[in-house]
């Protein structure tokens, strides 16, 4: 609702800009037209952004366990962890490979 009132102010800086424009005056209507770009500029980066978040939720067993690289043995970080498309993947920050978690792994 925020951001359509700013909008329908920002609109009518704009028509009363145009106004002073049409009657000659205008330095005060690039002036107003300025104020009416700011606040629709302002309007719309007011929007809040939605963080997506998807928190990854594995198995006490595995929680506790160390995770280790299956390709070269590394020992990897909670945040090695990434869910993709609802799968947990793994990153390994030292040999780059990237694979996906299965659902019971065998260490
Ligand atoms: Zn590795």
């Amino acid at each position: 609702m925020e951001k359509a009132l700013a909008l329908i102010f920002s609109f009518v800086v704009f028509v009363i800009g145009l106004a002073f424009l049409i009657t000659g005056r205008v330095a005060v209507g690039l002036l107003l037209f300025a104020v009416a770009l700011l606040l629709a500029f302002l309007a719309f980066r007011r929007q809040e952004r939605v963080v997506v978040e998807q928190k990854i939720e594995i198995g006490g067993d595995i929680r506790s366990q160390l995770l280790q690289c299956r390709n070269c043995g590394a020992e990897l970080k909670r945040d090695a962890m990434e869910v993709k498309l609802g799968a947990v993947f793994i990153s390994c920050p030292y040999c780059r490979s990237s694979y996906q978690l299965e659902e019971e792994p065998k260490w």
